[in-house]
């Protein structure tokens, strides 16, 4: 790879359960692009019980082990845990302070935040070295860390700003909340896909290359979605819209921290699983998260 070239990420932005791994995967399939996953978790490496994709624990991943420790190389941090919390300070989206720093641009000039451009841009190079692939999708989510990509001199950010229906959002965190025995209230499924999708909005506003996709449209018509995509990045996608339409297999490769799909080793593109929702959301759930989001929905074109 360029040393000097500018690293292209393809990020997607928003809020979780949005369908970002399977566009992930589906993405991960193009010659030129490696499908990180969520990259900004990179700590789960050290945890023994998270599985990669390719069945090995992470920490024994060859991929995720040789990744790592060239990039811990490269940076002045004596292990991935200080390092990862520099990053936090920079693009944790739940600190006001990390908000605030970043809107009015202070800090910058700083040798911390030096730093933190450094050690990201060196992260995602060993991505490259060891993918042997040009372009990485970052599904990580978080608006704010895409906003220091933008600020990044070596990085070529484009930006996707994913939408799904906060309604479907919803289903999927109650249906996950209840597996793990836990409860997630209507309420604070609507708060916070609201707030993340205004956060997303704002910084999409500050950042060149971007796009907004609605994860129903890119099930309904990949096609023209990925070439929607794929003319804000300046990437020809005709290749997997190719393999959508011959009902090809997708490889999954070296996918970490994303939902349970990436366990399987391949995935065919699938229409019908968007709308589920719609039948086992209860009535009173649909109208409380309508009347708590009414102006977010509308802005997105949902009914
Ligand atoms: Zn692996």
């Amino acid at each position: 790879m360029d040393k000097n070239k500018k690293i292209k990420v393809l990020y997607f932005a928003g809020s979780g359960r949005s369908g970002s791994t399977i566009l992930n995967i589906i993405l991960g399939n193009h010659p030129q692009i490696f499908g990180g996953g969520e990259l900004q978790n990179m700590c789960e490496v050290y945890n023994a019980t998270k599985i990669c994709s390719c069945q090995a624990p992470l920490i024994n991943c060859k991929f995720w082990s040789s990744v790592m420790n060239d990039w811990l190389s490269k940076v002045d941090d004596d292990n991935i845990d200080s390092g990862l919390k520099k990053w936090g300070n920079v693009e944790g989206v739940f600190s006001l302070k990390s908000w605030l720093k970043m809107y009015f641009g202070i800090g910058q000039k700083s040798k911390e935040f030096k730093e933190y451009l450094n050690s990201t841009t060196e992260f995602y190079r060993s991505l490259q070295y060891h993918s042997n692939k040009e372009i990485v999708v970052d599904i990580s989510k978080n608006p704010l860390r895409a906003w220091a990509l933008e600020k990044n001199p070596n990085i070529d950010l484009r930006m996707v700003h994913l939408v799904r229906d906060g309604r479907a959002v919803a289903w999927s965190l109650k249906k996950n909340a209840k597996e793990q025995n836990r409860k997630r209230p209507t309420w604070r499924a609507a708060m916070f896909w609201v707030v993340i999708n205004r956060l997303t909005n704002l910084v999409r506003s500050k950042v060149q290359h971007k796009i907004v996709v609605r994860y129903e449209d890119f099930i309904e018509n990949p096609g023209i979605i990925l070439k929607q995509i794929g003319l804000m990045s300046e990437v020809d996608f005709s290749s997997i819209i190719n393999k959508i339409e011959s009902n090809d297999d997708f490889v999954i490769e070296h996918v970490m921290a994303g939902n349970a799909i990436r366990k399987a080793n391949t995935i065919k593109f699938q229409t019908s699983n968007s709308e589920g929702w719609k039948n086992k959301l209860r009535p009173g759930s649909k109208s409380l998260f309508k009347t708590l989001s009414f102006s977010s929905l509308k802005k997105f074109n949902y009914q």
